[in-house]
């Protein structure tokens, strides 16, 4: 179980602040506009949160109601909002280039999210690149070509997904490559860690499984693995940038870490995720833990000793050393937002919702500006409250930089005001 840190909110106990925090209200602008633009996708993946299918919705916003939103986003004037088109398969609009295009000469940052099919060829790459797109995610959720495409049902998705995020490196796109963490894929962690460094992506996100959707029929991880993953992640964060979703409980482990905190792993998971991350790095490395089992081992996976050059032969095949394809600058700050909180989701009919994994719909660009809705639905300030929140995130202290997932939240108690149950810390004030 983490260690209590008692005063360190007070700030006075940290060499340095490990999360951002946004230089505007996030009451009154979004950072961030996650965008199902169409449900449509070639695959049909276990996991998916948009139950997603071959064909278009009818009821899909227009290419006219889009630009429309997209106005009003504009005109919320500087910093615009990130705006990321995804599905389904957003590749499934013949518009698609041309949303991108119109939102890049209002000046809104735009990115776009597709799957990994047959669409993500390099032309159509090109195309949103030449549009104006500077960014590309995509999702891998296994090592190799048997674990991902067992894990998606879909036979040939790695090969196209690992070829489209090198053919988007080229492009001269940010790339961004997903995980989803289930029991089913937290063994492969450390060899995507190897691939996606490899490729090399700019930004690991890992996304922690909410039981929504078709991912109803997977396996979520205890309280105390989701932990045990987040401990690891903020060992990896050294050597690779790293994000979490649905898991903002990762800055609570950061300034607990900065804090000089004994971070105890509660599971054995940890050690094996390090064990296999050294297995597959062999620097020549101290042991890879100390004897106390303490997440403490920075002294052996840190950017100095993977960041090195491997002497056994084993590069990239384009000359580079796996170390040299591995971040060695700071590790990446998590800013400080979460679902309705400087982050909103429009689904593919238009509906406004906190995220894509909490079902409650605040509103429908249809009917009302999104700017309006962002800032005056009742469900999205409740939200943005986390004084409201319910048991031990309602107490906590890490409420105001964490707050848990809503997300989570409501997909365990049908509340999204209610605790996370993907955290295992108990607040001071429960002890
Ligand atoms: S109890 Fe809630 S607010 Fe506190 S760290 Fe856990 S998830 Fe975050």
């Amino acid at each position: 179980m983490p260690t209590h840190a008692p005063g360190v909110m007070s700030g006075t106990a940290l060499k340095a602040v490990p999360y951002r925090q946004l230089h505007f209200d996030r009451g009154v602008r979004p950072f961030l506009v996650l965008w199902e633009l169409t449900r449509a996708c070639d695959l049909a993946c276990i996991h998916c949160r948009a139950e997603s299918r071959s064909w278009r919705d009818p009821d899909e916003l227009s290419t006219v109601e889009v630009t429309k939103v997209l106005d009003d986003l504009a005109a919320l004037g500087a910093p615009r909002p990130i705006v990321v088109l995804t599905g389904g398969d957003p590749f499934k609009r013949p518009d698609l280039a041309d949303i991108v295009s119109y939102g890049t000469k209002l000046s809104l940052r735009m990115a776009v999210s597709p799957s990994g099919t047959p669409l993500a060829t390099r032309r159509n790459l090109a195309e949103l690149r030449l549009a104006g797109a500077t960014a590309v995610s995509f999702s891998i959720d296994g090592a190799s070509a048997e674990s991902h495409d067992s894990f998606r049902k879909v036979p040939g998705s790695f090969d196209l997904t690992v070829n489209a995020c090198r053919e988007a490196v080229d492009l001269g796109f940010h790339l961004q490559v997903n995980t989803t963490v289930t029991s089913e894929t937290v063994d492969q962690l450390p060899g995507i860690l190897r691939l996606v460094s490899s490729i090399p992506a700019g930004l690991w996100s890992l996304f922690f499984l909410v039981p929504t959707g078709r991912g109803r029929l997977l396996t979520p991880l205890s309280a105390e693995q989701v932990e045990d993953v987040l401990l690891f992640l903020a060992e990896i964060s050294k050597v690779m940038p790293v994000k979490s979703t649905e898991a903002p409980q990762f800055r609570r482990i950061l300034v607990q870490r900065e804090a000089g905190y004994n971070m105890v792993p509660s599971t054995p998971l940890y050690a094996q995720l390090m064990k296999d991350v050294e297995d597959m790095f062999p620097f020549d490395t101290p042991s890879h833990a100390d004897n106390s089992g303490s997440a403490s081992i920075s002294s052996s996976t840190s950017a100095g000793t993977l960041g090195r050059t491997r002497s056994d032969g084993d590069n990239l095949g384009d000359g580079r050393s796996l170390g040299e394809s591995i971040h060695s600058g700071p590790a990446r700050r998590p800013l400080v937002v979460g679902d309705g909180y400087g982050v909103v989701f429009i689904s593919h009919t238009g509906e406004v919702l906190p995220s894509g994994f909490l079902p409650m719909v605040a509103g429908n660009v249809k009917d009302s500006s999104i700017v309006d809705i962002y800032r005056e639905s009742e469900l999205l300030n409740l939200l943005r409250s986390p004084s409201g929140y319910g048991g031990r995130c309602g107490i906590c202290e890490y409420r105001d930089i964490c707050g848990g997932s809503r997300a989570q939240a409501f997909a365990a108690y049908g509340d999204p005001l209610a605790e996370d149950p993907n955290c295992p810390f108990h607040p001071a004030q429960s002890a």
